[in-house]
């Protein structure tokens, strides 16, 4: 602390930290992960309307008629009010339970209204279940690359993240079976495989239907217990994915679902279905966070659930986000045709791989001069790789914003190559 500042209270003189923060010093070791992302500053100078970003991963919420919540919200707010303003249960409304299972059913998914844990958006399911599993150096096993809020909950615990590459088919067991060995060979504990197998962020890229019961008796075998995370699937393109990996062994997977994407991120209510012990903890670790989630906001969906088409208005989302991947990628073939990229089937990214002389973060700051913002790869690793890749998401800007985008992009791309 400066000699200039007064002490921040009381008697109690911090360390030595910075003139910036006198609290450096005093902070647990866990904070020491917690850092703002590298490309923030950024982030926020590309939310300048006059920047077309194909960034961020934010849902086209505008898709849902103003109406149809209103009108819920309306009818909530009749019947339920003292219920909706009032402390409610850890584990979530049982009549929201009730109808998350009807969603899920629609994935294949057969659970009990029991075995459904909710949570603020399954972002806090990922901490809730870090929090449960992993001590600092433990081993959690993730696709490479990664979402980046799930990095950044593992970083936060301390957790040793092992990556494991994919090809067009989602993870490759035989590189699951290796790592599981390689690790538990160093002396490492593995707590858990962290996997999105649907329309992956940021990869776009599906677990095979045949993989699927391969990677679950991989991890049975092996003990390892697989988090199963489910945000997209049903946002689907053309045909459904193949079911959950839960259908296959719910006693070793932790599946997580969330509202943010088939109804609105903004109400933040998502979901876990775990095995019935984890299941208790994580209700005792919900409890402790936050005593109970939204009681207001869990009414609020199960009234719209309840009342309201709600798969019609999966499907619209669905209408939207198909006609946006198709102009990226007609964007892609017409402007960018020496990058190469994956054809997602659902979900809202394009992975994007660059040439050799190119690196998506020292790249990022000519697109924003150029008025053009992406997510550059390295973002979604642990460990700094993806220069060469970055992602492309679809589901904000329009059709025409996303041509606009990708052809201001091109244009950076050839002013790095010299072009
Ligand atoms: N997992 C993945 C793979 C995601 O892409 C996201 C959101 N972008 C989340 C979890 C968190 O979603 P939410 O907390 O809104 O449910």
């Amino acid at each position: 602390m400066s000699d200039l500042q007064p002490a921040p209270g009381g008697d109690f003189q911090p360390g030595p930290g910075t003139d910036l923060d006198p609290w450096l010093d005093t902070y647990a070791l866990r904070a020491s992960g917690l850092a703002a992302s590298e490309v923030r500053a950024l982030f926020a100078v590309a939310s300048r309307p006059e920047v077309v970003s194909l960034a961020g991963g934010m849902p086209y919420v505008r898709a849902i008629p103003r109406e149809l919540v209103a009108g819920a919200f309306d009818r909530m707010l009749l019947a339920d009010a003292p219920a909706a303003l009032q402390y409610g249960s850890g584990q979530g409304l049982p009549r929201l339970r009730e109808q998350i299972l009807e969603v899920m059913a629609e994935e294949g998914i057969t659970a009990s209204v029991d075995d459904v844990v909710t949570t603020t958006g399954s972002q806090q399911a990922i901490d809730l279940v870090t929090k449960l599993f992993v001590d600092p150096g433990d081993v959690i096993l993730a696709e490479g690359p990664s979402y980046v809020g799930a990095l950044g909950v593992f970083k936060s615990y301390q957790a040793d993240v092992v990556h494991l590459s994919m090809d067009a088919d989602g993870l490759v067991p035989e590189l699951l079976e290796a790592a599981i060995r390689e690790q538990r060979a160093a002396g490492k504990r593995i707590k858990f495989l962290y996997t999105i197998p649907n329309f992956h962020n940021p990869a776009g890229v599906t677990l095979s239907a045949e993989r699927r019961p391969q990677i679950v008796e991989i991890c049975r075998r092996e003990g390892v217990l697989i988090v199963e995370d489910n945000p997209y699937g049903l946002i689907w393109f053309d045909a459904p994915p193949p079911p959950p990996m839960h259908t296959l062994n719910p006693d070793g997977v932790v599946y997580l679902g969330s509202f943010s994407k088939t109804f609105a991120p903004g109400f933040r209510v998502g979901w876990a279905v775990a095995p019935h012990a984890v299941r208790e903890k994580l209700v005792l670790a919900t409890e402790s966070a936050i005593l109970s989630p939204s009681s207001f906001n869990h009414h609020l969906i199960a009234e719209y659930l309840e009342t309201v088409d709600w798969r019609a208005q999966v499907a619209r989302f669905r209408d939207v986000y198909r006609e946006r991947r198709d102009a990226m990628l007609a964007a892609l073939e017409e402007h960018l045709p020496r990058l190469s990229w994956n054809v997602p089937d659902g979900g809202f990214y394009v992975w994007v791989r660059l040439p050799e002389e190119l690196h998506s973060k020292q790249m990022l700051p000519r697109a924003v001069r150029e008025l053009v913002a992406y997510t550059p790869g390295t973002g979604f690793y642990a460990d700094g790789q993806g220069g060469r890749e970055m992602r492309l998401s679809f589901c904000y800007p329009t059709p025409e914003f996303i041509e606009e985008g990708v052809r201001r992009l091109a244009s950076v791309v050839d002013g790095e190559l010299e072009l």
